[in-house]
C-alpha cells in the first residue's frame, strides 16, 4: 500500500511539475519584469568599485523563467524584462548609452537561450538525465557568445577595454552565471508542489542529523578554503559538493552550486586585488572556472536521480498489478510472508481476509470485458481507500483480492470485513446507456495469533475455506474462521 502510494503521489507531481503557471500576458509580463529588476538590482549591489558586475544572474534567471513558462515568452513578456533591467540600471544612476547597450545584451543571452532550449527535449529541459547537462553547456555558452557580441562592444567604448578582453570578459560573465543559477530555475519545484510537500511529506522523522551531514561538511569545507584561500580554494568543497549531489536530488544540489559559485565569485574574489590590470583577466579566469565547476555536482544528482527513478520504476513493475494497482500476486506473497512473521515475533494478532466479486463471469457476459475491468479498478480503488498504511493489498486471481491486516482483534477485523462488503454493494459503476451496475462480494475471514508452523499459503488456505462458505450460504456475507495450526 505504502510503496504504491509512494510512488503514485510522485508520478502525479512529476506530471504537474511539467504544466507550466499560467498567468494572464500583462500579469506574467509585470511578474518577469520584476523578476528582472530584483535580479539586475542584486548584480548591482555586489558590484565591486564601480565596475561591472561580479556575478550577473538576471539574465539566466530570465532565461530559465521563460523556459519553465513558455507563455510568458512573447512580445509583452520581453517587453517586461527590457523595462525590469532599464529601471534597475537607472535606480543605480547608469548612464542612457550604457543601459541600452547592455540591456540588449542581457536581452540576447536570455532570448538566444530561451530559443536554443526549445530545440531540445521535455526530459533535457528539466534536468532529468545526464546528456542534459551537455545541452545546458552548449546553451550556455551559446548564449553568452551571441551576448559578447552584442554587448562587448560597451566595454571597449565606455570602458576602454581591448576588443579580445572586452569579448572574454563579457562571454565568461554570461557563461558562469548561466551555468551556475540555470540548474536552480529548470529544476526548482513549483510552489505549489513545495507547499503541498512540506505540508504532507516532511514528517519530522525524515529530518535526521545524519540527513544534515553532507550540508555541514559543504559548510566546513567553504570556511576552510575561505580561510586558507590560494588557488586551490575553489576546489576545496569539490568532496563534499559530491556528497550533497549523492544525497539531496538535483534542486537541492542546484541551490547549494549556486550558493557555492557565489561564494566563489564574491568572497575568493574579494581576495584578488580591484582596480589593477591583472583584475579583469583573473576575474574572467575565475568565472570560467566556476562555470565548469558547477556542472560537476549537478552531473551526479542528476544521473544519481535518474537511477532511483529507474529502479523505483522496476520495484513498481515488479510488485504492482498493472489494472488494479494493487500488489502483485507475488510481491503480496512476500510481503505477507514477512507480515506474518513480524506478527508472530510480536506475538500480536492479523487477519487475513479474501475477497471474491460475486457473479462476475455474468458482468463480463452482459457488459464485456472492458466494463469487468473498469469494475475491478473501481472496486480495488474503494477498498485501498478504507486500509491503513500498512495493510497489505494485493490482486491474487482474476476478481480476488487478499487483504492482510497486522495487529486488529477479531471484532475489529470482522467489522472491517462488514464495512468493505457493505461499500462493495453502494458502488455504482456506470456503464453504457446511462445506466449503472451494482455488485456484491463474498468474503472470507481468518484470524488469530499466528503459530511457529502457521504460513501465508495456509491462512490464504483457510481463508478460502471461508470464502467458499460465504459463496455457499448465498454470497454477499462475510464468514469468519479462526487460525488453525496446520
Ligand atoms: P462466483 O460468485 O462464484 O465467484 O461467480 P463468478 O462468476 O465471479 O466466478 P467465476 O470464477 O466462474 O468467474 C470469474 C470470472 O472472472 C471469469 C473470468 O472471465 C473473469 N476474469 C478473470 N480475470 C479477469 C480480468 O482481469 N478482467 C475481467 N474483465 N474479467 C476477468
Ligand atoms: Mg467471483
Ligand atoms: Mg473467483
Amino acid at each position: 500500500m505504502k510503496l504504491a502510494r509512494d510512488l503514485l503521489s510522485r508520478r502525479a507531481r512529476n506530471q504537474e511539475q511539467v504544466a507550466p503557471f499560467r498567468l494572464p500576458p500583462w500579469r506574467a509580463a509585470a511578474l518577469v519584469a520584476s523578476i528582472v529588476f530584483a535580479a539586475a538590482l542584486f548584480g548591482h549591489l555586489t558590484r565591486p568599485l564601480g565596475f561591472l558586475s561580479t556575478f550577473w544572474p538576471a539574465n539566466a534567471l530570465l532565461m530559465g523563467v521563460m523556459v519553465r513558462n513558455p507563455g510568458w515568452a512573447g512580445p509583452r513578456g520581453w517587453a517586461g524584462a527590457a523595462i525590469g533591467y532599464l529601471a534597475a540600471d537607472f535606480a543605480m544612476g547608469g548612464s542612457p548609452g550604457i543601459t541600452f547597450w547592455l540591456t540588449a545584451g542581457n536581452l540576447t543571452d536570455a532570448g538566444v537561450g530561451y530559443l536554443l532550449f526549445q530545440r531540445v527535449a521535455d526530459a533535457d529541459r528539466r534536468l532529468e538525465r545526464p546528456q542534459a547537462l551537455l545541452f545546458l553547456l552548449l546553451i550556455a555558452f551559446g548564449a553568452g557568445v551571441s551576448a559578447a557580441i552584442v554587448g562587448s562592444g560597451c566595454l571597449m567604448v565606455y570602458f576602454g577595454q581591448a576588443p579580445l578582453q572586452a569579448f572574454e570578459f563579457y562571454l565568461t560573465s554570461e557563461f558562469s552565471s548561466n551555468l551556475v543559477v540555470l540548474p536552480m530555475v529548470l529544476t526548482a519545484p513549483r510552489l505549489a508542489d513545495l507547499a503541498k510537500q512540506l505540508g504532507a511529506h516532511v514528517a519530522p522523522s525524515t529530518w535526521r542529523f545524519k540527513t544534515a551531514l553532507p550540508g555541514i561538511a559543504l559548510l566546513a569545507s567553504i570556511l576552510v578554503a575561505t580561510a586558507i584561500g590560494g588557488s586551490s580554494a575553489i576546489a576545496v568543497p569539490v568532496p563534499a559538493i559530491l556528497w550533497c549531489a549523492l544525497s539531496y536530488g538535483v534542486f537541492p544540489t542546484a541551490l547549494l552550486t549556486f550558493g557555492l559559485g557565489l561564494w566563489q565569485c564574491t568572497v575568493l574574489l574579494a581576495k584578488l586585488t580591484p582596480g589593477t590590470g591583472e583584475y579583469a583577466a583573473a576575474l574572467t579566469s575565475h568565472r570560467f572556472g566556476v562555470a565548469l565547476f558547477s556542472l560537476g555536482p549537478i552531473m551526479v544528482a542528476a544521473i544519481n536521480t535518474a537511477r532511483s527513478r529507474l529502479l523505483d520504476e522496476l520495484d513498481l513493475a515488479a510488485n504492482q498489478d498493472v489494472l488494479t494497482r494493487t500488489l502483485s500476486r507475488r510481491a503480496f506473497l512476500a510481503r505477507g510472508e514477512a507480515a506474518l512473521a513480524d506478527s508472530y515475533a510480536a506475538n500480536r494478532p492479523l487477519a487475513l481476509l479474501m475477497l471474491d466479486v460475486d457473479r462476475f463471469k455474468l458482468i463480463n457476459d452482459e457488459h464485456g470485458h472492458a466494463t469487468g475491468d473498469e469494475v475491478l479498478v473501481i472496486l480495488a480503488e474503494h477498498l485501498a481507500a478504507m486500509l491503513r498504511r500498512d495493510d497489505l493489498f494485493g490482486r491474487i486471481g482474476g476478481e480476488e483480492f487478499a487483504v492482510l491486516l497486522p495487529d486488529l482483534t477479531r471484532r475489529e477485523a470482522l467489522a472491517l470485513a462488514e464495512r468493505m462488503r457493505d461499500g462493495c454493494t453502494q458502488l455504482r459503476i456506470p456503464v453504457d446507456g446511462g445506466a449503472s451496475l451494482e455488485i456484491t462480494v463474498s468474503i472470507g475471514l481468518v484470524w488469530g495469533l499466528a503459530e511457529p508452523s502457521s504460513s501465508l499459503q495456509l491462512l490464504l488456505k483457510q481463508a478460502d475455506a471461508a470464502l467458499y462458505q460465504a459463496k455457499r450460504a448465498g454470497r454477499d456475507r462475510v464468514v469468519d474462521t479462526a487460525l488453525r495450526a496446520a
